[in-house]
């Protein structure tokens, strides 16, 4: 009961040990050839591959504003939790060293949610072999769950995908599908859905998205993508980023955009809308070279040409019917009645 840490650790909240090993054991299994030393000393370290740059990324979970108790299991937080980190990496073509999380729970959490939180995060860090290589956790001092994750990646220096490369004449487009994050929250919202344990991006996209790792490798290895980010916002206004971020602006086909199997039981209006400003998709948005050959599928991912790259001024939205409408930036607004 007593161990050498725990007295020289007074101030850590009582239980938060035996979180630790949790960790610690979780981790075990999954040694990462970046890391050199994991849980267990003050600090982990890490081994960049040689020539490579290290990329940094840290993202909150916190509960009633990225999650509700209610509606996602605590294996959903945890997968979406690391799904958030890991779509940065993506977006940048960085391949994952490690992670890192801080965990602050309430006291009335029971134990049994932060090993169900645990399982949920595992299942992807092991997919996408990833280590939790170390954390803090504390005594939330409110009700609410806030959870921290950075994420730490490697990419060839000076190879890494950038927001800003995008020039005017180059192709815009999309992985996976939009849409199906937004439309499973609003069934939950509505009552319409019930909290899953686990499930697929197919099914679950909002409860279990998938993020575009190694399509987000092979675009910075072979050249393809000239500017990329991750879908976290909503397409419109991650699009509007880019755009900034480049100088430039885009013009998007309504009927090119991938709508996902979920999103298109609402409607076509409505899936659209989904789509262009539902959010949370975590797919990747990249442009390439209008010359480059960009393969119709990316490891068994769909990649869906949906616009081009114009000269900076507003983004638009060419309507199916061929009339041109202003797009504006409005991701994450309320656009269900
Ligand atoms: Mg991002």
């Amino acid at each position: 009961m007593c161990s050498p840490s725990r007295m020289t650790k007074p101030q850590k909240p009582l239980g938060e040990l035996a979180l630790i090993e949790q960790i610690r054991q979780d981790s075990a299994g999954q040694r990462s050839r970046f890391v050199r030393l994991g849980i267990g000393d003050d600090c982990a370290i890490l081994q960049p591959p040689a020539g490579s740059e290290v990329l940094v990324t840290t993202d909150f979970s916190l509960e009633g504003r990225h999650f509700r108790r209610d509606w996602h299991s605590p294996e959903s937080v945890g997968h979406r939790c690391l799904a958030r980190g890991l779509s940065d990496l993506a977006a940048m073509g960085a391949t994952p060293m490690a992670a890192f999380l801080s965990l602050a729970l309430p006291k009335s959490v029971a134990k049994g949610w932060t090993t169900r939180f645990f399982a949920g995060l595992r299942v992807l860090a092991e997919r996408y072999r990833v280590p939790l290589a170390g954390g803090d956790t504390a005594q939330a001092p409110g009700e609410f769950i806030l959870a921290d994750i950075v994420l730490v990646g490697a990419a060839p220096a000076g190879r890494a995908l950038r927001r800003s490369g995008a020039r005017v004449g180059d192709l815009l487009y999309v992985t996976g599908a939009l849409g199906g994050s937004a439309t499973e929250l609003e069934r939950m919202r509505s009552g319409k859905s019930r909290r899953v344990k686990s499930g697929s991006w197919e099914r679950h996209p909002h409860m279990f998205p998938e993020p575009r790792v190694a399509v987000g490798e092979f675009l910075m290895k072979s050249g393809i993508a000239s500017a990329c980010l991750d879908l976290s916002d909503g397409l419109s206004t991650d699009l509007a980023h880019l755009c900034e971020e480049s100088g430039v602006s885009a013009e998007v086909e309504e009927g090119l955009l991938p709508i996902h199997p979920l999103a298109r039981e609402v409607g076509a209006g409505l899936a659209t809308q989904a789509a262009l400003h539902g959010g949370e998709d975590y797919e990747l948005l990249f442009t390439a070279r209008p010359g480059m050959s960009v393969p119709r599928r990316i490891l068994g991912v769909a990649v869906t040409r949906i616009g081009r790259v114009v000269r900076k001024g507003e983004m638009v939205l060419v309507r199916e019917d061929g009339s041109r409408v202003v797009l504006e930036a409005r991701g994450w607004e309320h656009f269900w009645s």
